[in-house]
């Protein structure tokens, strides 16, 4: 009988392998860094090959910590960065060009040359993908392969060609070419999938010139894709489980039900919201994403995110000096009893949802002469809660489905203050699971579902525990008095670098 699930979490600064039992517990993991690769400014990319190599000796030191052979594995679950593109010799399995990784911002351009060309280019795209018709996805950079390196377009309709996002290209390496498949919630993020028909888009194919034939097979995200080859450890193991990075958390979280959601407080923070099996187009600004396909269903959630979250705390310990250490922050927000009036936007890099302000900036508001650093500290860590509760919001408006609780993860979702704070600011429970591995746990779970490593959903639900509950205390008037400032600083920001 196998004692594990194995979860590859393929991210996008390292590789890890994370071995998970029945009771959902990690009992082994492993994790290795790669090279990020700047060519230019704005241009951020990896070598597919070490993706591969690192992904793989995470795998293998994993099973050796514990002792595993391949017959201890029940199934492997892959998670990965989302929409980063890499394109390869369908024959010879080698990368025929660096990946181009989500962040990478090069097709800013050719997004207005074909905004220019296709008047109803974004509308349309909206409606087939979820997506904003942005460079962030899959679809331009991928166009930007073909038509910038010599000889690959000629090659890609030839049929010589694959293209796949990281879970793809993983699969096709452990399958060694047998198989060339991705699942519904990265296929959701290429800007050329339509969600609502489960099949790739000829007219989106057809306009950002992508060969039909180099795409993978889109699959439910919880099945068959084929399994390793007995090179990698020893013996085949079946490969059963596939979702985005973010998908992945949703399930780990056990957002099975609309309404449910989760906040990833990282860099960024990530909100997903699970609104069931029908796409809805709240044309708000969020996006609308495949969750995952699983026992024969599609679900789907909305997606917004905050692009300055954590990274606010470490331009306080970076750049300002406040803090030493991030966790530092919550010792000093809670040495005063609020912020004193204060209101920090972190709009560095403008605003996203609801916002979508690319001219907004930061600022710091409502200075008096009593403000004092504590008082700072305290309003950057609550700009996470407001922001995040900003995007909530929106959700809630955009699909009309009531928030139940809010299920958090990521680094800072560690600081008890802002936990505390994003309850009382949107007057809901915020639940802190036990382990917030949560993307990991999400890829185990597709997986071990596949082949009955857990019976059901509800087996899920059994392991995903509470760590801590934070329950709303504000009153109304104090909760409304801080929307209403918080509403005042950001429209201070907004549209500054016009
Ligand atoms: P990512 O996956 O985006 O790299 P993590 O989930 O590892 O991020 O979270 C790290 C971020 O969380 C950093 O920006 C850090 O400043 C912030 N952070 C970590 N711990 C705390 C804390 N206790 N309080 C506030 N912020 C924190």
């Amino acid at each position: 009988m196998a004692k594990y699930v194995m979860a590859l979490d393929a991210g996008t600064t390292s590789n890890r392998c994370i071995l998970f039992n029945e009771k959902g517990e990690i009992c082994s993991m492993a994790q290795k860094e790669f090279t990020q690769y700047y060519p230019q400014p704005g241009w951020v990319e990896h070598d597919a090959s070490e993706i591969w190599q690192t992904q793989l000796s995470v795998a293998r030191q994993a099973m050796q910590k514990v002792g595993a052979t391949y017959k201890d594995i029940a199934a492997i679950g892959i998670t990965n960065q989302r929409e980063t593109v890499i394109v390869w010799d369908r024959k010879t399995g080698q990368p025929v060009y660096h990946a181009i990784v989500w962040q990478c911002r090069r097709t800013a351009d050719m997004k207005d040359e074909l905004l220019a060309k296709y008047p109803d280019i974004a509308d349309s795209a909206y409606h087939k993908t979820g997506l904003v018709f942005d460079p962030y996805f899959s679809g331009t950079k991928l166009r930007w392969i073909l038509n910038n390196v010599e000889g690959l377009r000629e090659r890609a309709e030839a049929g010589e060609l694959c293209f796949g996002t990281v879970d793809s290209w993983l699969i096709f390496k452990l399958t060694k070419g047998k198989v060339h498949a991705t699942d519904f919630s990265n296929a959701s993020r290429t800007l050329l999938f339509n969600i609502n028909t489960l099949e790739w888009d000829d007219e989106l194919c057809e306009r950002l010139e992508v060969p039909k034939c180099m795409l993978p097979d889109a699959r439910p995200s919880s099945g068959d894709f084929g399994e390793s080859d007995p090179e990698f450890f020893g013996g085949p193991i079946k490969i059963t489980g596939v979702a985005g990075d973010q998908q992945a958390a949703l399930f780990g979280q056990t957002c099975f039900t609309p309404g449910e959601a989760k906040n990833t407080y990282g860099t960024g923070c990530f909100l997903l919201m699970n609104i069931g099996d029908k796409p809805m187009y709240p044309n708000n600004g969020l996006l609308t994403t495949i969750a995952w396909g699983l026992d024969g269903k599609v679900e789907y959630a909305l997606e917004g995110s905050v692009f300055v979250a954590g990274a606010a705390i470490q331009w306080l310990r970076d750049e300002v000096k406040l803090v030493d250490q991030s966790p530092d922050s919550e010792y000093f927000a809670t040495r005063v009893k609020d912020t004193n009036g204060c209101y920090v936007v972190p709009a560095f890099t403008g605003l996203g949802a609801p916002y979508w302000d690319p001219y907004a900036r930061g600022a710091i508001v409502g200075l008096t002469r009593g403000v004092n650093k504590y008082h700072i500290i305290r309003a950057t860590l609550e700009s996470l809660a407001f922001q995040s509760g900003d995007v909530l919001k929106a959700m809630e408006e955009g699909s009309g489905v009531t928030l139940s609780a809010l299920k958090v993860d990521g680094g800072a979702c560690k600081n008890n203050f802002l936990m505390q704070f994003q309850s009382d600011l949107i007057d809901r429970e915020v639940d802190r699971p036990a382990c917030v591995e949560t993307t990991a746990m999400g890829a185990s779970y597709l997986a071990g579902l596949a082949v009955g490593f857990w019976a059901s959903k509800e087996d899920v639900i059994k392991n995903w525990t509470l760590d801590k509950v934070f329950k709303p205390e504000m009153d109304e008037e104090t909760r409304a008095k801080e929307l209403k400032y918080w509403k005042q600083a950001v429209n201070a920001t907004l549209g500054w670098a016009k």
